[in-house]
Protein backbone atom coordinates (compact mmCIF):
# COMPACT_ATOMS: atom_id res chain seq x y z
CA UNK A 1 0.00 0.00 0.00
CA UNK A 2 1.21 3.60 -0.44
CA UNK A 3 1.12 6.23 1.66
CA UNK A 4 -2.08 8.88 1.06
CA UNK A 5 0.25 11.74 2.15
CA UNK A 6 3.39 11.44 0.84
CA UNK A 7 3.52 8.27 -2.16
CA UNK A 8 5.66 6.38 -0.28
CA UNK A 9 5.37 2.61 0.55
CA UNK A 10 3.65 1.70 3.75
CA UNK A 11 5.33 -0.42 6.13
CA UNK A 12 3.16 -3.10 8.26
CA UNK A 13 3.63 -3.55 12.15
CA UNK A 14 1.35 -6.00 14.39
CA UNK A 15 0.07 -4.29 17.96
CA UNK A 16 -1.01 -6.65 20.48
CA UNK A 17 -4.61 -5.59 19.43
CA UNK A 18 -4.18 -5.05 15.83
CA UNK A 19 -2.28 -4.44 12.23
CA UNK A 20 -1.05 -1.12 10.81
CA UNK A 21 0.75 0.02 8.35
CA UNK A 22 3.28 2.80 8.95
CA UNK A 23 4.84 5.44 6.67
CA UNK A 24 8.51 5.01 7.97
CA UNK A 25 10.45 6.10 5.10
CA UNK A 26 8.44 9.10 4.84
CA UNK A 27 6.33 11.54 6.97
CA UNK A 28 5.47 8.84 9.40
CA UNK A 29 1.50 9.03 9.41
CA UNK A 30 -0.35 5.80 10.37
CA UNK A 31 -3.24 3.60 8.56
CA UNK A 32 -6.12 1.66 10.32
CA UNK A 33 -8.04 -0.70 8.74
CA UNK A 34 -11.80 -0.09 9.55
CA UNK A 35 -12.18 -0.70 13.70
CA UNK A 36 -8.82 -0.49 14.54
CA UNK A 37 -8.21 3.15 14.92
CA UNK A 38 -11.54 2.67 17.32
CA UNK A 39 -9.56 -0.05 18.89
CA UNK A 40 -6.09 2.03 19.17
CA UNK A 41 -7.47 5.63 20.58
CA UNK A 42 -7.65 4.48 24.04
CA UNK A 43 -4.43 4.69 26.33
CA UNK A 44 -5.70 1.93 28.19
CA UNK A 45 -5.34 -0.66 25.13
CA UNK A 46 -1.91 -1.82 24.39
CA UNK A 47 0.26 0.00 21.86
CA UNK A 48 4.14 -0.32 21.25
CA UNK A 49 5.89 3.16 22.35
CA UNK A 50 8.15 3.38 19.73
CA UNK A 51 5.02 3.31 16.89
CA UNK A 52 3.22 6.33 18.68
CA UNK A 53 6.29 8.13 17.75
CA UNK A 54 8.04 7.05 14.16
CA UNK A 55 10.20 10.18 13.17
CA UNK A 56 9.17 11.81 10.27
CA UNK A 57 12.04 11.54 6.90
CA UNK A 58 13.20 15.58 7.09
CA UNK A 59 13.00 16.10 3.58
CA UNK A 60 9.36 14.68 2.96
CA UNK A 61 6.57 17.63 2.84
CA UNK A 62 3.19 16.73 3.21
CA UNK A 63 -0.02 19.02 2.37
CA UNK A 64 -3.24 18.89 4.87
CA UNK A 65 -5.25 21.38 2.88
CA UNK A 66 -5.24 18.68 -0.04
CA UNK A 67 -8.12 15.61 0.32
CA UNK A 68 -6.19 12.73 -0.08
CA UNK A 69 -6.99 8.96 -1.76
CA UNK A 70 -7.81 6.09 0.54
CA UNK A 71 -4.82 3.46 0.22
CA UNK A 72 -6.95 0.67 0.59
CA UNK A 73 -9.46 1.89 -2.33
CA UNK A 74 -7.97 2.92 -5.26
CA UNK A 75 -9.16 6.35 -6.37
CA UNK A 76 -11.50 6.85 -3.10
CA UNK A 77 -11.17 9.94 -1.96
CA UNK A 78 -11.12 10.19 1.72
CA UNK A 79 -13.55 12.17 3.91
CA UNK A 80 -12.22 14.66 6.73
CA UNK A 81 -13.56 13.75 10.41
CA UNK A 82 -13.28 16.46 13.08
CA UNK A 83 -12.15 14.87 16.20
CA UNK A 84 -11.77 17.66 18.28
CA UNK A 85 -12.88 21.31 17.21
CA UNK A 86 -11.01 23.04 19.92
CA UNK A 87 -7.69 21.49 18.80
CA UNK A 88 -8.88 21.71 15.25
CA UNK A 89 -7.49 17.90 15.19
CA UNK A 90 -8.86 16.44 11.85
CA UNK A 91 -8.05 12.92 10.34
CA UNK A 92 -8.80 11.16 7.18
CA UNK A 93 -11.89 8.66 7.02
CA UNK A 94 -12.76 6.51 4.10
CA UNK A 95 -15.74 6.51 3.31
CA UNK A 96 -15.98 2.99 1.19
CA UNK A 97 -13.88 0.96 3.51
CA UNK A 98 -13.85 3.10 6.88
CA UNK A 99 -9.68 3.01 7.19
CA UNK A 100 -8.78 6.01 8.73
CA UNK A 101 -5.20 7.70 8.35
CA UNK A 102 -3.87 9.71 11.13
CA UNK A 103 -0.68 12.08 10.35
CA UNK A 104 2.84 12.01 12.64
CA UNK A 105 1.45 12.74 16.63
CA UNK A 106 -2.39 12.44 15.88
CA UNK A 107 -2.48 9.09 17.17
CA UNK A 108 -0.13 10.19 20.48
CA UNK A 109 -2.11 13.26 21.17
CA UNK A 110 -5.80 11.59 20.62
CA UNK A 111 -4.35 8.77 23.42
CA UNK A 112 -3.14 11.70 25.48
CA UNK A 113 -6.31 13.44 25.99
CA UNK A 114 -7.78 10.32 26.54
CA UNK A 115 -5.71 9.06 29.16
CA UNK A 116 -6.41 13.03 30.55
CA UNK A 117 -9.81 12.88 30.79
CA UNK A 118 -9.84 8.92 32.15
CA UNK A 119 -7.71 10.62 35.08
CA UNK A 120 -10.09 13.10 35.93
CA UNK A 121 -13.21 11.06 35.65
CA UNK A 122 -11.03 8.89 38.31
CA UNK A 123 -10.29 11.50 40.50
CA UNK A 124 -13.77 13.14 40.99
CA UNK A 125 -15.03 9.60 41.42
CA UNK A 126 -12.25 9.57 44.35
CA UNK A 127 -13.34 12.70 46.00
CA UNK A 128 -17.42 11.46 45.71
CA UNK A 129 -16.02 8.80 47.26
CA UNK A 130 -14.24 10.86 49.88
CA UNK A 131 -17.15 13.35 50.48
CA UNK A 132 -20.14 10.77 50.48
CA UNK A 133 -18.64 7.64 51.77
ZN1 LIG B 1 3.82 9.23 3.99
ZN1 LIG C 1 -10.93 2.83 1.49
Amino acid sequence: MKCPACKRLLVEYSTPSCKIDICEDGCAGIWFDAGEFEQSKHYTVEFPRELLCVKKVLDVLIDRSKLRQCPRCDQKTMTRLVLDPETRLEIDQCPTCKGHWLDRGELAHIRREDEEITKLLERIEFHKKKLYG
